[in-house]
């Protein structure tokens, strides 16, 4: 049962239908179909569309003939979508038209500011918390006494240190997002970056017993990319492979180049991390790249951690459109894997080696 109308909503973009008085879907589009059931022709709206608040405006517009907007929850399969749903009176007859707007990713980018807000709020307020208790007891029981004033000036010290650490990592998260979409320009040294890092954590790497191994090969490899960003990629996975995996007693870094990586569908530059400690279990790795996502929330507080050294990571790969691959075992170690597109010159010199 075809309708006029049908014609003009199987051009618009997104699910329409329309109803009339007599409480039928008069026409609709193949989205429509597709989003609240097919064979909707001539069907009881009531019974197609279900959703009170849906049916609720619907009711409303019949009754008075103005304009509203409510709400569709649905399922793509996958996922839980919402759409917007405007209800329009279409010329002066009892004809309503209904237009489906799809804003999941405005809900899902509200839920996750809301969350992102009251994450950090949490971890600020934990050292706070302790900083304040600290100082009310020096005004009071500990004000005569050196020995624990020393000693809690220390623990603030810490307190103090891990706020400073989390704003400064905050304030990186925000940066790398904010150019994520800029590509980097300058040609880089893969080995000068990865030497430098291996200067600047060689004392924590000693605290920790670890040795650290480098695996260059004699090749000198250079990439696209933003040395500071870079620096900082390397730096948070090998201190992660540091503290983490320091049992394992040794951190290996290795280069090696491929002609064609899978992932990017060309040549490209693989740096694996890798440590010999407890590993990660399989369930925390698809999350483990998420902001204050923690697999040992206790080991990583203990150690210092923000929880988004990882996130850190990989905006600054997505913007060198890059890879992160992590692969670990318990209780054999973990392998963090940076894959980077290759410089045609680069691929170039690999070639003819
Ligand atoms: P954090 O500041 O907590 O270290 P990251 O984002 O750098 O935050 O890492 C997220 C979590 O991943 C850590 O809290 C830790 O539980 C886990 N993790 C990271 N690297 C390793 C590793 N090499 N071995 C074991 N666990 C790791």
């Amino acid at each position: 049962m075809s309708h006029p109308m049908d014609d003009t909503l199987a051009a618009l973009p997104l699910p329409a239908l329309a109803i009339d008085g007599s409480e039928r879907i008069i026409a609709a589009n193949d989205e429509a179909s597709d989003l609240i059931g097919q064979g909707v022709h001539g069907r009881n709206y009531v019974i197609m569309l279900r959703q009170p608040v849906l049916l609720d405006t619907i009711e409303r517009v019949l009754g008075d003939g103005r304009d509203r907007v409510s709400q569709y929850l649905a399922n793509d399969g996958i996922q839980d979508t919402t759409y917007q749903v405007t209800v329009r009176v279409v010329g002066s007859q009892r004809t309503l038209l209904l237009c489906f707007l799809d804003v999941t990713h405005l809900e899902q980018a509200g839920q996750m500011r809301r969350d992102f807000v009251a994450n950090v709020s949490h971890e600020l307020r934990t050292p706070l918390t302790a900083l304040m208790g600290f100082i009310e007891t020096l005004r009071g029981p500990a004000k005569n006494d050196a020995t624990a004033r020393d000693r809690f000036l220390d623990i603030m010290e810490g307190e103090a240190g891990r706020m400073n650490r989390l704003v400064g990592d905050l304030l990186s998260l925000s940066r790398v997002e904010g150019d994520e979409r800029v590509r980097p320009r300058d040609q880089v040294n893969l080995n000068d970056i990865l030497g430098s890092v291996f200067r600047t954590l060689k004392q924590l790497a000693d605290e920790a017993n670890v040795t650290l191994e480098p695996e260059f090969g004699d090749v000198s490899v250079e990439v696209t990319g933003d040395a500071d960003q870079l620096m900082q990629v390397f730096t948070n996975l090998i201190e992660n492979a540091i503290k983490y995996g320091a049992s394992g007693g040794r951190v290996t870094v290795r280069i090696e180049m491929t002609q064609r990586d899978p992932a990017l569908r060309a040549p490209g530059i693989r740096i694996h991390v890798i440590d010999y400690g407890p590993g990660i279990d399989s369930i925390h790795l698809p999350r483990l790249t998420e902001r204050f996502y923690r697999a040992d929330s206790h080991r990583s507080r203990a150690l210092g951690g923000t929880g988004l050294g990882l996130a850190i990571v990989k905006h600054i790969i997505n913007r060198h459109r890059g890879r992160l691959r992590i692969e670990s075992e318990l209780g054999q170690g973990t392998r963090f894997t940076v894959v980077l597109p290759m410089t045609p010159a680069q691929a170039e010199t690999e070639l003819t080696d």
